[in-house]
């Protein structure tokens, strides 16, 4: 009992910023419950960024019996897409979320509609006739006040009458736009009387044809809070300076007080999170696409073979800070391998192959081995093994001028083959390009695992396969698809596509054991003193496909 309790008492880790906040609006009695929300643009997959929003969204709500709703953004109606609709939904069970509603910005249009025109009763807003190019000169910059607009004092009646027409469609793209009545010449240039709605002739994924105006992003994320009594908004950093106009339109409209909160985005190292590239490098076909395992998807990380529980530990361990960062991929990698060495099954797979043949090893015969699926747990599900006359081991794992702490097979020397005998290696052969072919050996039948022989031990053990039995299977070894570390660092005079790594995915044809093609494990396997790989769907009976995950060990530890 003492034991338990000893290793089950870990520090609780300290709370997080957000985490402060919400204890002190519960016990304050600001908020009774909590309520969050995720909201993602149709416009893309899901990638590892949004994961890390998706775990402390759904994740606070989790901790604090709150929910969480899932609201697409979708006021763009020229990028968006139900292909993303359905990707998005499918990524968040994926990690293992539920949301309370799915909803959609655009459910709010009729409503979001009549806030303007009350707005525009305000006082509050106005249609302009500017150009867009006049607009964003008419801006000023941070340290120049802005310009008014001379249609900045239309009265209440013309403004709600060209409003009206808008919305009725009588004026073309780009003819005019609703803005706030604010202050242009206000420090924060987001109050500089910001665009609350703009004209556009496009269909739009659930809306159809009903609109041709759209509001804009700040016109709507906070009203759409409100409406869904959103208790903590949690966005990234960069919308910081959004935030006092968010409050701005919450205030004059009356509506419930929801509030905003943001964080650092997640950025890795080697990986690219930004939608609009990654749409690039699939509709330019570097990569297979939005699923490609190279891809920071989490449709490509999944078929590459990371796990929810993973992902989880990874953004557990990064936790919610206030300042950019860019996290190291290998802590990625890392909490991958943790997660896969405590439950993968192990298979033994040849890369590289060269042939061994047992000499004392009677034709014909074939023994088959129990070996653990997992050896953490020695007792637990087997696995048969068969070993025969003639095996493969990996061609790296002889070599002929053998240094002294070499411990894998050399001439003369002995070794292990994994879960059997101890074999020594009698002879080499080679072809007339000196390459070795065969490794003719001798096999000791005392030394079988759990036999009668004394147990006798040698320094090293490899992995092998029968070539009897062995079954052929494609492996893809991939690698990082980028070269440069932080890829924020692209130089002026070069783009990101020139640091696409060409060596990010090899074929290799390999040879396994026949039980890994058994196995229903549903998740990635453990390629014995390799690394970890799983099954693709583009699988085939004849031609099975594994997917490298990561290699088996790294120099990587977390601080
Ligand atoms: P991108 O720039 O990749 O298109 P985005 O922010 O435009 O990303 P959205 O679909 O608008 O993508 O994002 C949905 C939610 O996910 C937002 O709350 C956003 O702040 C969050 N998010 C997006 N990228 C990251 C990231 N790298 N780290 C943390 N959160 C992110
Ligand atoms: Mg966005």
């Amino acid at each position: 009992m003492e034991e338990v309790n000893k290793n089950s008492a870990e520090e609780p880790r300290k709370l997080n910023f957000i985490e402060e906040i919400i204890e002190s609006d519960l016990a304050s009695g600001k908020v009774s419950s909590i309520m969050t929300r995720f909201p993602p643009e149709p416009n893309g997959y899901l990638h590892l960024g949004h994961a890390k929003s998706i775990c402390l969204n759904f994740g606070l709500a989790e901790k604090y019996g709150g929910k969480t709703n899932l609201r697409y953004d979708d006021t763009n109606p020229t990028k968006e897409d139900t292909e993303y609709v359905d990707s998005i939904k499918e990524d968040i069970h994926w990690l293992g979320f539920q949301w309370d509603r799915e909803l959609y910005a655009s459910d709010y249009f009729d409503q979001l509609y009549e806030w303007a025109e009350k707005l525009i009763t305000m006082g509050l807003a106005y249609v302009d006739d500017q150009t867009q190019e006049e607009i964003r000169l008419g801006r000023g910059t941070v340290d120049k006040p802005g310009k008014n607009s001379p249609w900045r004092d239309r009265s209440v009646e013309e403004n709600l009458r060209l409003f009206r027409e808008m919305k009725a469609g009588k004026y073309a793209e780009g003819e005019k736009v609703l803005r706030a009545k604010i202050d242009m010449a206000h420090p924060n240039m987001m109050f500089r009387d910001p665009l609350l709605y703009r004209i556009k002739f496009a269909s739009h994924h659930r809306t159809r044809d009903k609109w041709c105006i759209y509001p804009m992003y700040d016109f709507t994320h906070g009203q759409c809070d409100s409406i869904e009594h959103i208790t903590h908004s949690i966005c990234t950093l960069e919308f910081d300076v959004h935030r006092p106009l968010y409050d701005w339109f919450i205030e004059k409209l009356g509506i419930y007080p929801s509030h905003q909160y943001e964080f650092a985005r997640l950025n890795l190292t080697y990986t690219l999170m930004s939608k609009r590239k990654l749409l690039e490098l699939v509709q330019k076909g570097f990569v297979s696409g939005w699923d490609d395992p190279r891809m920071p998807t989490l449709c490509g990380v999944r078929r590459r073979g990371y796990t929810p529980e993973a992902l989880k530990m990874f953004c557990e361990k990064i936790g919610v800070s206030k300042r950019d960062q860019l996290m190291d991929i290998q802590l990625l990698e890392w909490c991958v391998r943790q997660d896969l060495n405590a439950r993968s099954n192990r298979y033994m797979v040849v890369q590289d192959p060269v042939k061994v043949t047992i000499t004392n090893y009677p034709e014909g015969k074939v023994e088959w081995f129990d070996c653990p699926l997992n050896p953490a747990e020695p007792e637990g599900a087997a696995r048969k093994v068969p070993f025969t006359r003639e095996l493969y081991i990996e061609r790296a794992d002889f070599m002929e001028d053998a240094p002294k702490k070499f411990f894998r097979l050399k001439p003369d020397g002995e070794v292990r083959l994994k879960y059997t005998y101890i074999v020594k290696c009698e002879e080499v052969i080679k072809d007339d390009e000196g390459k070795v072919v065969e490794l003719r050996c001798t096999y000791d039948p005392s030394t079988r695992p759990g036999g009668d022989g004394e147990w006798r031990s040698v320094k090293g053990t490899i992995h092998w396969v029968s070539t009897e039995y062995a079954r052929k299977v494609t492996l893809r070894n991939y690698d990082r698809l980028f070269t440069l570390a932080d890829m924020s660092q692209v130089p002026e005079d070069k783009d990101y596509k020139d640091f696409l790594n060409p060596d990010s995915l090899i074929f290799v044809d390999a040879f396994a054991e026949p039980a890994l093609l058994e196995d229903a494990s549903g998740i990635a396997v453990q390629f014995e003193r390799t690394g970890y790989y799983f099954k693709d769907t583009d699988s085939t009976e004849q031609n099975p496909v594994f997917n490298k995950t990561t290699a088996l060990k790294d120099s990587y530890r977390p601080e």
